[in-house]
């Protein structure tokens, strides 16, 4: 039955009025994140970003924080369903950077105004703890006012405290998504849900900041997985989230599977920003890669977090986790330049800074700007 205008109205007076309870109680229930989901129009996410942008500037104003990635490895034990580099993939080209190789990305990317370095790689045991180990410890000392952020993972308890104590502070793990029959669609058996929490509430424990996250539009996820994505992270109160829309790639078996969308990431990403008014909220490279104004949009969705490639050029287009990947030609200063540019034009700019997590005043109502920082 086709609706009139004062129905549909009245329609999007309701879900605004979820959005205003999202903002205020800082969570909802799965019905209503499936409600606003499913209901969502142009003139819904209009309302949410101009919200989320808000809350974003009383937290951070119109600072974006850098982060300089460094694709170490694209070797992987892993077979993830999705991932360009697993393991089973035997037409990706395979490499590692040397510790001399990684501390020359730092480098190049401190000079730039990088003030955090992400340390990713597949599940690579040819890097064992003391190498690790020997890498952070390398870093800390050269650049000791810089973040380490390591995104390699699930690995021990042991080993995830060995890598804190060495000076990496933040760890990258995203859930990929938290309901488990989803999970394992996504992935092989040998690897569980549960486990991939438990690394998480582990890193946590250890007192890293913490950041999870998924992809959106991955092979068979529906409205109903993205609520239990965002009910998990009001449970786990990560310090970053990161999502992108999933992007197939051509040698894996979901090849022939149809991208996520830019949109739908983009009211994520409103959504999450007035869960968690302070997270650290990246407009990702897949978001980049979806659609060529992806970033900006990602900024003006309520995102304050960018991560320009730091990796050497000759090996970019080896670490290809999906297919038309952004910026694998470019050199590290082209990235941050470009960069620089598509945020200054849509209002915000680049800060040299390790960007640490704004720590939450439990008291507020969560839209003053908290004066300590982690
Ligand atoms: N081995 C590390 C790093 C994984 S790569 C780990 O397990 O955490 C970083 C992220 O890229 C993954 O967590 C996944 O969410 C994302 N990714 C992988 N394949 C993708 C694809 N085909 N499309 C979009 N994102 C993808």
């Amino acid at each position: 039955m086709k609706q009139t205008v004062s129905e549909i109205k009245e329609d999007t007076n309701r879900l605004k009025r979820l959005i205003d309870k999202l903002e205020l109680e800082h969570q909802l229930s799965s019905d209503e994140y499936i409600t606003l989901i499913d209901n969502r129009n142009a003139a819904l996410s209009e309302y949410l970003f101009e919200k989320a942008r808000r809350v974003r500037e009383a937290y951070y104003g119109t600072d974006v924080y850098l982060r300089g990635l460094i694709e170490f490895t694209n070797y992987c034990k892993n077979d993830c369903y999705y991932c360009g580099i697993r393991r089973s993939n035997k037409n990706a080209e395979r490499y590692r950077l040397t510790e001399e190789q990684i501390l020359s990305c730092c480098e190049e990317g401190y000079r730039l105004g990088f003030r955090t370095f992400v340390l990713q790689g597949g599940e690579d045991g040819y890097y064992s703890d003391s190498d690790l180990i020997a890498i952070i410890r390398a870093i800390k000392s050269s650049f000791p006012d810089c973040a380490i952020t390591l995104s390699i993972g699930e690995r021990s308890a042991e080993s995830y405290r060995a890598y804190y104590e060495a000076g990496a502070e933040r760890y990258l793990l995203r859930h990929e998504t938290a309901d488990g029959a989803h999970y394992s669609k996504l992935h092989p058996e040998s690897m569980t849900l549960e486990n991939r929490k438990d690394c998480l509430w582990e890193l946590k424990r250890i007192g890293y900041q913490v950041g999870c996250g998924f992809m959106v539009g991955s092979p068979g996820q529906s409205t109903s997985n993205l609520a239990a994505d965002l009910i998990f992270l009001q449970e786990l109160q990560p310090q970053m989230v990161g999502i992108g829309p999933f992007i197939p790639h051509h040698d894996t078996p979901f090849a022939k599977e149809p991208s996520g969308t830019a949109e739908l990431t983009l009211f994520l990403l409103g959504l999450i920003r007035l869960m968690l008014p302070a997270v650290l909220l990246p407009a990702t490279t897949a978001l980049g890669t979806i659609d060529p104004m992806g970033r900006e949009k990602g900024i003006l969705a309520g995102g304050n977090v960018v991560m320009p490639n730091l990796s050497p050029r000759e090996v970019r287009d080896k670490y290809l986790l999906y297919d038309n990947k952004i910026c694998t030609g470019d050199e590290a200063a082209e990235c941050r330049h470009c960069i620089e540019g598509r945020m200054n034009r849509v209002g915000y700019q680049i800060v040299v800074a390790r960007g640490d997590a704004k720590l939450i005043n439990q008291e507020s109502d969560g839209t003053r700007c908290p004066s300590e920082t982690l």
